[in-house]
């Protein structure tokens, strides 16, 4: 008896209900309980220090030595109210994860008096041993040495672990010479160069706009399996997804699960998480169940970008730890499952002014809905322009199993933008050139604003095969991974936009010098780029064949693999977008590029390693038994002096295991061969393809497919890992 997985099998019912519920206490009264708000500091503020803490969280004000010691005296006088004994800056490193390095507030003073300190200095600076993150050779280049700095736009909050209380202090990550070493650096510089672009364009429609904020809502879907029967699964506990595992007899065929009645065991898991989550300012909206068993999903309002970011790194850490209180384990994973559906984290983007305008709000008059086209088909010119860029921003190992698999959009970036908006294009694109005189009549009377939520009631719009969709009032980024930070595809998003407006700005300039007026100038670029762009725009299905070879016709980019993909990052053209709106240069942006090859090769050969490992020390060992079983079997009955047509089944079994087993075993060979010629060469580009080609392309699928069959043709007691009915149905 294979006795983990049924130890497993044994605890679940008494997992499950080890954990209660706390009554629930009212979203309003714990609302960012363990955050430093802006009104908590203006309680531990002294004036000046708080109208200093104001400026730079609004205006990116620098803050001086005295004021960051005012700041972080109060900060600690809230922390240590709350119980908080330590502090630690907070950062997300290039793991794509978030990052803390604790330090107590405690310190001896020179006469070796005890006392709890913590100064401006603290606050402001750090420095974390940067040499064991990922720096993509930055670290050879520069000095080892990395830093941590305060990131005022985004509040300090405590954090709960257990009985300890910290107070986190969220921070970018950059090395001694300044090159960023994170996630939000980029995002940051990112969001000031989108801010700018977009000021200078509103200014044609109204000059009160002085700050552009790009906006975030963020879709979290997850797996939730006992952690018992995870536990049990060496491959979801290295790599967070199963190498391994037969279809269900019951999937997701009888389409129960999506918008079901949450099971008990999740419910208090989800109000759990949420609690925590609201305490720590994280304002969640919504969760329901997924379209696969045992998926779900939850997603909160939206905010302004840089916190949004930190908002879903910070739900990922909170989901996790909470999970185990409940003796579940949360998969966020992009396929933990194969066969079944996998998860994303949709991206809903929009840009909002400081007068309260969404800009991808369709308006109520010419002029705003003429601001609106304009936003909207610049976004749509930045992807089409950048959709390589696009493409490599959401590339991993793990989304690579998502992207194309018929159930998530294709790796071919298009639009959909319903069928309205099609319309409302295809006459702008229609008219003569140059013939917009009449625009104020003829084309903005085109009543975008009343037709929007008509368009909204259209199923077509629905169309959840599109990565990159129209949904009203925002565009929507759902090709983005469930276990990715959402700071790097936001980076690129906000560049290509920042890019594409700044040169919408100097084409219509270059008209209205030539005499145009200011709205037919408008006009014309908006032709000119619905005509330029216009191939990106697709409403069909985007899983459909059809649509594969209609992209390639088009000449649409399609890479389906992540080595390939990041090219993009390496391109001359990106370098220059990256320079000129001072993201990265060019250092920092190749970094990037060896950073992700890296990750994807130790994944890949992290999975090829837990495969070969299973294959050979568990799976061979429980076929091999069953096999004794059965000639004991044949044996006996020869014996007993049966004839060799009673025992035939038997034979036929054995047989068939026995080539199974020479598959796998030769395969696994074969495999461990391609790897050590994989780590053999030295240009990452090209290790990172022979690991995708030649690791996980020539063998994963052949010793999946085998062990899988042996699965369901050997005794199911001996079988040692949790199956698929066990991890999705059991809870
Ligand atoms: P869905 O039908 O995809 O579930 P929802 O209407 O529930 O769409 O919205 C999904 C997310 O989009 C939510 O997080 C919501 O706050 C966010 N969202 C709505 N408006 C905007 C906006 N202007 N900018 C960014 N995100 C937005
Ligand atoms: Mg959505």
């Amino acid at each position: 008896m294979s006795s983990i997985r049924f130890t497993a099998i044994k605890n679940i019912a008494k997992n499950a209900i080890s954990y209660e519920v706390k009554s629930s206490e009212k979203v309003t009264s714990i609302f960012n309980e363990n955050v430093f708000t802006l009104k908590t500091a203006r309680h531990y503020l002294s004036d000046d220090a708080y109208k200093s803490l104001l400026a730079s969280t609004s205006g990116g004000k620098k803050i001086d030595r005295a004021m960051g010691n005012n700041i972080a005296n109060g900060m600690k006088a809230w922390a240590e109210e709350k119980g908080v004994s330590h502090f630690t800056h907070w950062f997300q490193p290039l793991t794509g994860l978030s990052a803390e390095k604790h330090d107590s507030f405690f310190t001896l003073k020179g006469d070796g008096t005890a006392i709890q300190e913590f100064d401006g200095g603290a606050l402001i600076q750090q420095e974390p041993d940067a040499s064991s993150f990922p720096s993509g050779g930055l670290r050879a280049t520069f000095e080892a040495r990395g830093y941590t700095a305060w990131d005022p736009s985004s509040p300090a909050f405590v954090m709960e672990t257990g009985q300890g209380k910290t107070l986190c202090i969220p921070t970018i990550f950059v090395s001694y010479t300044g090159e960023s070493l994170d996630t939000k650096t980029p995002l940051i510089k990112a969001v000031v160069a989108l801010d700018k672009a977009a000021v200078d364009v509103c200014q044609y429609f109204d000059k009160n706009v002085s700050k552009v904020n790009a906006t975030l809502g963020w879709e979290q879907e997850y797996f939730l399996v006992d952690a018992g029967l995870a536990t049990a699964r060496p491959d979801l506990l290295l790599t967070g997804r199963t190498v391994f595992g037969h279809a269900p007899a019951k999937g997701q065929q009888l389409e129960d699960h999506y918008f079901g009645a949450i099971p008990e065991r999740v419910y208090a898991f989800m109000k759990d998480f949420e609690t925590e989550s609201y305490r720590l300012g994280i304002p969640l909206r919504t969760r329901h169940n997924e379209v696969a068993p045992a998926q779900f999903e939850c997603a909160p309002i939206y905010e302004e970008l840089n916190l949004a970011v930190d908002h879903n790194t910070l739900l990922m850490d909170v989901m996790t730890r909470v999970a185990k209180r409940h003796n579940l384990m949360v998969l966020l994973h992009e396929k933990p499952f194969a066969g079944i559906n996998g998860s994303g984290k949709h991206n809903n983007w929009s840009m909002s002014t400081d007068t309260g305008v969404n800009l991808l709000a369709p308006g109520k008059t010419p002029k705003t809905n003429l601001m609106f086209l304009t936003f909207f088909v610049n976004t749509i010119k930045a992807v089409h322009d950048y959709a390589e860029l696009l493409r490599a921003a959401i590339a991993s190992a793990g989304n690579d199993h998502r992207l194309g698999a018929n159930e998530a959009p294709p790796a071919i970036i298009s639009i959909f933008i319903g069928k309205y908006l099609t319309e409302v294009l295809q006459q702008i694109e229609k008219r003569v050139s140059g013939n917009f005189d009449e625009t104020d009549e003829a084309i903005l009377k085109l009543d975008i604003h009343k037709s929007i939520p008509e368009l909204m009631l259209d199923n077509t719009d629905r169309n959840r095969t599109s990565p990159f969709a129209f949904t009203g009032n925002k565009f929507e980024f759902r090709a983005v991974g469930s276990s990715a930070n959402c700071a790097v595809p936001m980076t690129v998003l906000n560049t290509i936009m920042a890019e594409t407006l700044t040169n919408f700005k100097k084409d219509v300039d270059a008209l209205i010098e030539k005499g145009d007026k200011k709205e037919v100038a408008i006009m014309q670029i908006i032709q000119k780029y619905i005509v330029e762009s216009k191939k990106v725009l697709f409403e069909g299905d985007g899983y459909s064949e059809e649509w594969e070879k209609e992209a390639a016709k088009r000449g649409l980019p399609n890479v389906k693999t992540t080595p390939e993909s990041l090219d993009a990052y390496a391109s001359d053209k990106a370098k220059k977008l990256f320079e000129d709106h001072h993201i990265y240069n060019h250092l920092e942006l190749e970094a990037r590029h060896e950073i992700m090859l890296e990750a994807y090769i130790k994944k890949v050969q992290i999975e090829a390693r837990v495969m070969g490992e299973l294959a050979t020390t568990q799976i061979i060992p429980a076929a091999l038994k069953y096999q004794n079983s059965l000639i004991e079997n044949i044996r006996g009955l020869k014996e007993a002096g049966l004839s060799a047509d009673t025992y035939h089944a038997q034979k036929e079994i054995l047989e068939k295991i026995n080539e199974h087993i020479n598959v796998i075993s030769t395969n696994v060979k074969s495999m461990i061969e391609a790897r050590k010629k994989a780590n053999d060469i030295a240009h990452s580009r090209e290790k990172a393809i022979a690991y995708c080609d030649e690791v996980k392309g020539k063998y994963f699928d052949i010793i999946r497919y085998r062990t899988d069959k042996l699965e369901v043709l050997i005794d199911d007691s001996l079988w040692p890992l949790p199956k698929y009915r066990e991890l999705l149905f059991l809870r």
